[in-house]
């Protein structure tokens, strides 16, 4: 496997020789939300003529576009014509392929992109890319990898939806400087909207039902995923997974290496588990009679199957840049997990709290009931479409009771009532209109599964839906849950 050469120099991020292609090219960037400012600022960086569009003119959008136009960009709010003479569309994520501007710009033959693909057109040839996609654990496996690389003596730095923008991890800094490594997350939006991304190696997590209406079905949402093995990239897949073994198998380039990840003993070429070690038989000099030590199992916070399958995909990637053994237990006992991701709030009368309000699909939801004995489960919001019998069929036996919140909580009573017709089921509305102003529907919905719970239980906010009916997002309702539940002590 290559060595990275992990000595800092600075450097430009302009193209080796030639003229750069985006000095006074006039680039149109659709959408002024999270990737739309960093794009417009790394294209004017770089000389670029561009005009950003929004169909939003409102409190949110007018200080961004001030703020752009003083740095030189043209704004245009409240509409989204195709401006005139753009050679080159960079859309937003959110921007589904068949709004007006991006199905005019495609009838007129203008190249559309999304942000990451610039990122990859306007980063230093020598900067290294790993990368991960997949349905669930995109955001803790690059923190997961960031923290390895970082304890193996590397300039690396964690980018996309959680932390900095991928566009600006390529430009240098005040100092000139780059990262040598990017640990870089991608949405199915993103890879959508990519064409030359060669991440040095890569890796599908898992696929499952999100997004389906933007996608239009689950084939080509898979489809976008397998985009991020390109031609040259080291192809890491989740054994477990039956679409990341295909994409890989199907997408991918056939002369580089396919390292497979397994929760059980590795075969030749596989990273796996051990008794209670995480060992690598992929990059080892001789896969079929030696093996190497990473971490024990106790390294791994939480513990949960899913979170161990998420540290062998970063512990794989970084092996895959020469990143030593020790390095990775390093790394992984650094490594700080985000906030409402199976997050203990607190035990009360010998029951467990967990926080996992990021669990806004029912893969995610089902991996953390799995990870569980007894569960008094909180669920429901927006399911975007998706299909709850699997996850309820699955979760069954392991459930006390459930508290069900949210515009799509009759989807999941329904289930409920034909996969576990015993286990007792509760709804909560909102909260009272006449209830004290701290007092948040959470206050309610913990007070429900108090009473259900019994002690040794885990009360497990786990939704399987998104939270925008309720709340401002998943953050939000995660710490309303904590809330309430300290309230009780
Ligand atoms: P993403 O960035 O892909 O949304 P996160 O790391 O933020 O991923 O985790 C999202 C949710 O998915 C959390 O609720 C977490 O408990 C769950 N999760 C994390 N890793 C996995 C996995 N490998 N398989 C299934 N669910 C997972």
């Amino acid at each position: 496997m290559p060595h990275h050469d992990s000595s800092a120099t600075p450097r430009s991020a302009g193209p080796a020789g030639g003229p750069d292609p985006f000095a006074g090219a006039r680039v149109c960037v659709a959408g002024l939300g999270v990737s739309g400012p960093p794009v417009a600022r790394a294209l004017l960086a770089r000389g670029a003529r561009v005009v950003v569009v929004d169909g939003r003119d409102d409190e949110t959008t007018r200080p961004v576009a001030a703020a752009l136009t003083e740095a030189g960009a043209e704004v245009v709010l409240g509409d989204t014509p195709l401006p005139e003479d753009c050679g080159l569309v960079v859309t937003s994520p959110g921007w589904r392929p068949d709004s007006p501007l991006l199905t005019r710009a495609a009838e007129a033959g203008i190249e559309i992109i999304g942000d990451v693909e610039l990122a990859w057109r306007l980063k230093p040839a020598d900067q290294v890319w790993l990368a991960i996609t997949g349905t669930n654990g995109k955001t803790t496996t690059v923190r997961m990898l960031e923290s390895i690389l970082r304890a193996d003596g590397r300039d690396a730095l964690a980018v996309g939806n959680v932390g900095t923008p991928v566009v600006e991890a390529v430009l240098p800094d005040a100092d000139g400087r780059v990262h040598d490594i990017l640990a870089v997350e991608l949405s199915s939006f993103q890879l959508h909207w990519s064409n030359s991304v060669r991440p040095h190696a890569a890796t599908v997590l898992n696929i499952a039902s999100d997004h389906l209406d933007w996608h239009g079905g689950l084939e080509p949402y898979a489809r976008a995923k397998g985009r991020v093995f390109a031609r040259g990239t080291i192809r890491v897949v989740n054994t477990a997974d039956d679409w990341s073994v295909r994409l890989a198998e199907e997408e991918g380039d056939p002369h580089t290496p396919l390292v497979g990840l397994r929760l059980d003993t590795p075969r030749a070429g596989e990273l796996g588990v051990v008794e209670d070690l995480l060992v690598d038989r992929a990059f080892v000099e001789q896969p079929h009679s030696s093996a190497e030590e990473l971490a024990t199992l106790g390294d791994v916070r939480p513990a949960a199957p899913h979170n161990v399958a998420n540290a062998l995909a970063a512990a794989a990637l970084a092996r895959s840049v020469g990143v030593a053994p020790a390095s990775v237990r390093a790394g992984l006992v650094a490594f700080v997990p985000e906030p409402h991701r199976i997050a203990h709030v607190a035990s009360v009368g010998g029951v467990d709290y967990v926080d996992d309000s990021k669990a806004t699909n029912p893969h995610a939801a089902a991996a953390s009931l799995n990870s569980y004995a007894s569960v008094v489960w909180i669920a429901g919001g927006l399911l975007k479409g998706a299909e709850v019998d699997d996850l309820v069929a699955g979760a069954a036996g392991r459930l006390r009771g459930a508290v069900l919140i949210g515009a799509d909580r009759e989807r999941i009573r329904e289930a409920l009532a034909k996969h576990a017709p015993d286990v007792p089921v509760v709804e909560v509305e909102g909260p009272a209109a006449d209830a004290p102003p701290e007092r948040t529907v959470m206050d309610a919905v913990v007070a429900e599964a108090v009473a259900l719970a019994e002690e040794g239980d885990t009360v497990l906010l786990a939704p399987a839906a998104a939270s925008m009916d309720m709340f401002t997002n998943y953050p939000e309702r995660g710490r309303f849950f904590a809330e309430a539940v300290h309230r009780l002590g």
